[in-house]
């Protein structure tokens, strides 16, 4: 198996073994890594106790079109070395799918992506399936396929009918998982901001993209990361496309079984382009907008992202998904999220208000938060000001209460555009919104529009906050109310 982006391709590895010198040659385009396959799997069969056929040996891997890279291929290497040698029964071992790679000592070593791999290969027919043992609870988490968890090569031999000496090894586990963000942190925790957490609750709500701007420590991130709490949970196809871009990036804890919560990510703005959008050489990987797939993408101090990275967002941003052009092909990776961006109201971060305490020029504070137009700025429905943090005491609503009305509000809005193959308010289109919309409600947008206060995108994103707002509140249709409370949030002029 080899996988593109999420796509897994089955390869087929034949070997064929010849008289002559001998010789161990890896064909269909095999890069570096493969090179070193060589040794791996000579190593590892030496280590199990079976002798190294002496022939001329090569190995196939087709379609040779694809790029091939990494150590998987290495268990099926082997197997096919030595089932073309007589060693181990070729009919046992002929549908065998077989991921892993080899350890020097013989052991099958974990490798990322078992779960696309697996899912792909019960997808392209096939049945029976030996994965490293480090990687079995990934695997056993797509059904389809009967999986074999493998600690060492002889042991695998052993079964294929070769006597192999199966020394008691320790199987690899898989490398810690780089798990961030365990159990999402709740509402009731921010106290005070009435208006932002009402704004975060109608961007849960809506699928509506958000900017927060306020000074530091007003809790801005506090808000975002709560985010993910009150959004509902992934739907089974969802959860595996979300567990199986975590597993490619190694970020994906297997023993916690698949993702079913929206993921949070939160790249700093010193990350790479490579590092937000993915790439890397051999393998390209996931970055973290595929990580964010179907949860929130949180960009704080978004002004102080590079243009040319916050520009690599607009591909995702547009079409719920980031394609990477390698020498090879293409790699898609699935990339729709939830943007929330927090900025600070000028350099200084100190403008709030009055401006007591700013030592920014006017011109300095307008140049600052323009970094943000663009790309980014037009997608975002929801402006609001956070300001500095209130003294209250009394805790907030929790998360519980919060996410409650934001399923509900959910389910109103896929019920009226289940017929147009939408299921957010956020996404419906803006004639369409227009037509069901009652004139009176958007007289006050025409209204803004004419005093220049609004742009023909603008008016349409305002009218889907509207509908968002309405759904919130349980109403059929939005009134006068709803357009002016969404023109206030888009404006970031609520109160
Ligand atoms: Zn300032």
């Amino acid at each position: 198996m080899v996988l593109t982006g999420l796509m897994g391709h089955v390869i087929d590895v034949e070997a064929h073994v010849a008289r002559g010198l001998p010789g161990f040659t890896i064909v269909g385009l095999p890069d570096a890594s493969l090179a070193e396959a060589k040794d791996r799997v000579r190593a590892a069969v030496a280590s199990s106790g079976v002798e190294w056929p002496r022939h001329r040996i090569t190995v196939n891997l087709s379609p040779a079109s694809l790029p091939k890279s990494g150590s998987g291929t290495d268990l099926a290497i082997a197997v096919a070395v030595l089932a073309a040698a007589g060693v181990v029964d070729a009919a046992l071992a002929r549908d065998l799918v077989l991921l892993g790679e080899l350890g020097l000592d013989g052991r099958v070593r974990p490798i990322r992506g078992v779960l696309p791999a697996i899912a792909a290969a019960v997808h392209a027919g096939a049945t029976r399936a030996v994965v490293p043992a480090g990687n079995a609870a990934e695997a056993q988490l797509v059904s389809g396929a009967r999986v074999d968890a493998a600690v060492a090569l002889a042991t695998v031999l052993g079964a294929l009918g070769a006597e192999a000496t199966a020394e008691s090894l320790e199987p690899v586990p898989a490398p810690a998982a780089r798990v961030r963000q365990v159990a999402v942190p709740d509402l009731a925790d921010v106290r005070g901001q009435p208006l932002a957490r009402h704004a975060l609750e109608v961007a849960a709500a809506g699928g509506h993209h958000l900017l927060m701007v306020g000074p530091p420590g007003a809790g801005k991130t506090m808000l975002a990361e709560r985010l993910p709490g009150i959004l509902p949970d992934l739907d089974d196809a969802e959860a595996v496309r979300v567990t199986a871009v975590h597993s490619l990036a190694g970020a994906f804890d297997a023993a916690a079984g698949l993702m079913r919560r929206p993921p949070f990510e939160a790249p700093h703005h010193t990350a790479s382009s490579a590092a937000i959008v993915g790439g890397g050489s051999g393998l390209a990987r996931p970055g973290a907008a595929s990580l964010a797939h179907a949860g929130v993408l949180f960009l704080d101090e978004a002004p102080e992202f590079p243009t040319r990275v916050v520009d690599t967002l607009r591909q995702p941003l547009e079409r719920g998904e980031i394609v990477l052009h390698r020498a090879h092909g293409a790699t898609r990776y699935p990339a729709r999220f939830q943007l929330v961006l927090a900025a600070n109201p000028c350099p200084c971060g100190m403008f709030a208000g009055t401006g007591e305490g700013c030592t920014c020029t006017s011109v300095v504070r307008r140049r600052y938060l323009a970094r943000l137009s663009g790309p980014l700025l037009d997608r975002v429905d929801i402006r609001v000001e956070v300001g500095a943090a209130a003294r209250a005491d009394e805790p907030g609503e929790d998360t519980a209460s919060v996410a409650a009305r934001v399923q509900e509000a959910r389910g109103a809005a896929r019920e009226r555009l289940a017929a147009q193959g939408w299921t957010l308010a956020g996404e419906a289109s803006g004639p369409w919104l227009r037509r069901v919309t009652s004139r009176a409600a958007c007289a006050g947008l025409w209204r803004a529009v004419e005093r220049g206060a609004l742009s023909a995108r603008g008016f349409d994103r305002s009218l889907r906050l509207a509908w968002t707002l309405c759904d919130l509140e349980g109403a059929s249709s939005p009134g006068v109310e709803h357009i002016a409370q969404a023109l206030a949030l888009r404006e970031g002029t609520a109160s």
